[in-house]
């Protein structure tokens, strides 16, 4: 007796980004710049940009360059051979993901690293290509 059906179900859906997160998109594509927010309560900078503090519960509409560099945490390899780390920035106090492109062998917990931006950038996290080894 068969006890399941394996099939796909396809569910296109919009999400917005929310205020935050378009402010952040927004710099991303058109300045080059990575946002973080900042809490006018207790100073804490988010990135990915949150719209009110978890810390305070305090309203947020303050944003600061997180600048471009930061420092690996932690990382992972994926099956397919990329890089995942969690990036400490240099301008924010909370880490966030996203792809290394360095080979898995080179890359190491406290690397310096650099985020790599495309060329032509459309207002989408892949925006940043990357980072890379800060040499
Ligand atoms: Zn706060």
């Amino acid at each position: 007796m068969k006890k399941y059906i394996k099939d796909t179900i396809s569910i296109p859906y919009q999400w917005t980004t929310g205020r935050a997160g378009s402010a952040f998109l927004t710099a991303l594509k058109d300045d080059g710049v990575i946002l973080a927010a900042r809490c006018s309560s207790c100073g804490k900078r988010y990135l990915p940009p949150l719209s009110f503090c978890p810390a305070c519960f305090r309203h947020i509409d303050e944003y600061v360059n997180a600048g471009r560099e930061g420092e690996v945490k932690e990382f992972t390899v994926t099956r397919d051979g990329r890089v995942i780390g969690v990036i400490q920035m240099d301008g924010a106090d909370t880490p966030w993901l996203h792809v290394i492109l360095e080979p898995p062998e080179d890359v190491k917990v406290g690397m310096r690293v650099r985020a790599k931006l495309c060329e032509q950038r459309r207002g989408s996290i892949t925006d940043i290509e990357g980072f890379e080894r800060v040499k």
